[in-house]
């Protein structure tokens, strides 16, 4: 049962953060050598758990390691791991990426908030405060979702995939402007083949559009206006309920940029400090300043955006409570429509992690005062939850949410997080979704889900991925615009 076996990895992995685990697939030999090598390793067969890991304590000044074997119903793992590790896991057994769902489907189902908490903190293990943010998340999702048929409507996602210089800890498709500067041409030649599929094949208007990346505005100003002039000619996107274009990057935006965006309708942009902390932007490689920062907020007030947002990392190197505190204090300041706080969350492999062992930081960690902390500066700014995901190797184990002002909602993040929506993603390493919903008649096959059980509903989804190589992007873009054809076309 791969999904399963998937869950109880992760699992593991939010227990034993810095140790190797494998979950054995059945006939592996459990007593192979190279096994009791691994710190963790755990073998499941007929709804019971062997768990064999490296118990440091009982190890200790001794030459020979010892490793502990503990067999116990799967049903009983998340009590195993608890006692062994002293700790609980604030989302509990959950570990797929959109804990809210939960919450929605009782919703839906009709269930009162009682069942609803019960169900996640009694079945789940899911800590009451978190299980409490779930809730109240899915309850303002409804209510926003309730104002748009989203059922037969779609969302159009454009990607730039090119940033001033790449930062250390980035998990999105992005590559050097300065790099590709020569060949953008030939990007948004590909891009607008794709654009005119949509705006021939999709005669309806979208609900929302996105411009993500990558960083959109890290094309020159002419690039951009050349973008938007192409997608706003053939699509209708004044109509839209929502016009994102990020800008993420402080040291991408110009005032000429600004207004570009605000003549081609652009309603929402995301202004991203990461952290005010000059020290540890240094650390995570992203070459930008708070001064940047402060003065690209103030030009996007200045040229009329009324919805900004401002993402922040919790977790990053070296950042306690005291820097997380000044950086909030420093975002009060400028007053954002909406805050995106995210728990960093790092791959192995990553640059980050190199650059970390590099100058002897170890610890990323995030932790309950610094995530509260951050909520307690939304609330401050009459901010409100309004959407929640998670991602692997996240920091503390913790959550990515997104605060606004009551209005002031991505719309387009909502209808992505709870696939509720067909999103038509154009451009590399962009990824479409066609959601349907069994009521309407359409027979797909049901999505095998690849985090988690907990996390179906009743919606079928098919996926669609263009590659992230842009080469390969621009030399197969016939095959990936019929590719998107046949998605739709069902
Ligand atoms: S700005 Fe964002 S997308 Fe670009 S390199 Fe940094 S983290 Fe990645």
């Amino acid at each position: 049962m791969p999904g399963l076996q998937y869950n109880i990895n992760a699992i593991l992995k939010a227990f034993f953060p810095d140790r190797e685990v494998r979950v054995i697939a059945d006939g592996e030999p459990v007593h192979d050598p190279k096994l009791l090598e691994l710190p963790v390793f755990m073998r499941c067969v007929n709804g019971m758990v062997l768990l064999t890991y490296f118990d440091s304590e009982i190890s200790s000044g001794l030459s020979d390691p010892k490793y502990v074997d503990r067999t116990v119903p799967l049903t009983h793992l998340y009590d195993l791991l608890c006692e062994l590790t002293g700790r609980t896991l604030p989302w509990g057994d959950l570990t797929g990426v959109r804990p809210t769902k939960l919450a929605m489907t009782g919703l839906r189902a009709g269930a009162d908030d009682k069942e609803i908490l019960d169900y996640m903190q009694g079945y789940h293990h899911v800590s009451e405060e978190k299980a409490m943010l779930a809730l109240d998340i899915a309850r303002r999702e409804s209510q926003i979702l309730s104002g748009i048929d989203h059922k037969n409507g779609y969302s159009l996602y454009i990607d730039i995939p090119f940033c001033p210089t790449t930062c250390l800890y980035c998990s999105f498709t992005s590559y050097s402007y300065a790099a590709w500067r020569d060949r953008i041409d030939e990007y948004l030649g590909a891009l607008f083949r794709e654009i005119d599929y949509a705006a021939e094949e999709i005669s309806r208007i979208p609900d929302t559009v996105y411009i993500g990346g990558g960083t959109p505005t890290s094309l020159e100003a002419e690039q951009l206006e050349k973008l938007l002039k192409y997608v706003t000619d053939r699509i209708d996107v004044k109509k839209a309920m929502e016009f994102t274009c990020e800008a993420g990057r402080p040291d991408s935006i110009t005032r000429e940029k600004l207004e570009i965006m605000k003549r081609y309708g652009v309603t929402r942009i995301s202004v991203n400090p990461q952290t005010m902390q000059q020290k540890t932007l240094d650390i995570i490689g992203r070459r930008t300043n708070p001064e940047q920062v402060r003065a690209a907020f103030g030009l996007a007030r200045e040229t009329g955006f009324d919805n900004i947002n401002m993402d922040i990392i919790l977790g990053l190197p070296g950042e306690g409570e005291e820097e997380v505190g000044d950086t909030l204090r420093q975002i009060e300041d400028m007053g954002p429509d909406a805050l995106t706080v995210h728990s960093l969350a790092v791959k192995r492999a990553s640059g980050l992690r190199e650059h970390l062992d590099e100058i002897g930081i170890e610890a990323l960690k995030n932790t309950d005062e610094t995530m509260r902390l951050a909520a307690g500066s939304a609330d401050r700014m009459g901010m409100k939850p309004y959407y929640l995901y998670r991602q692997k190797n996240m920091s503390g184990n913790f959550e990515n949410t997104g605060y606004s002002i009551p209005g002031r909602e991505g719309i387009y993040n909502i209808l992505i997080m709870e696939e509720v929506q067909s999103i038509v993603a154009l451009g590399a390493g962009a990824i479409s979704k066609r959601v349907d919903y069994p009521e309407t008649g359409n027979n797909m096959a049901s999505e095998e889900d690849e985090y988690s059980e907990n996390e179906r509903t009743a919606v079928n989804i098919t996926r669609c991925e263009n590659p992230k190589d842009i080469d390969n992007y621009i030399s197969r873009i016939d095959e990936l615009i019929l590719r998107k054809k046949k998605l739709y076309s069902q």
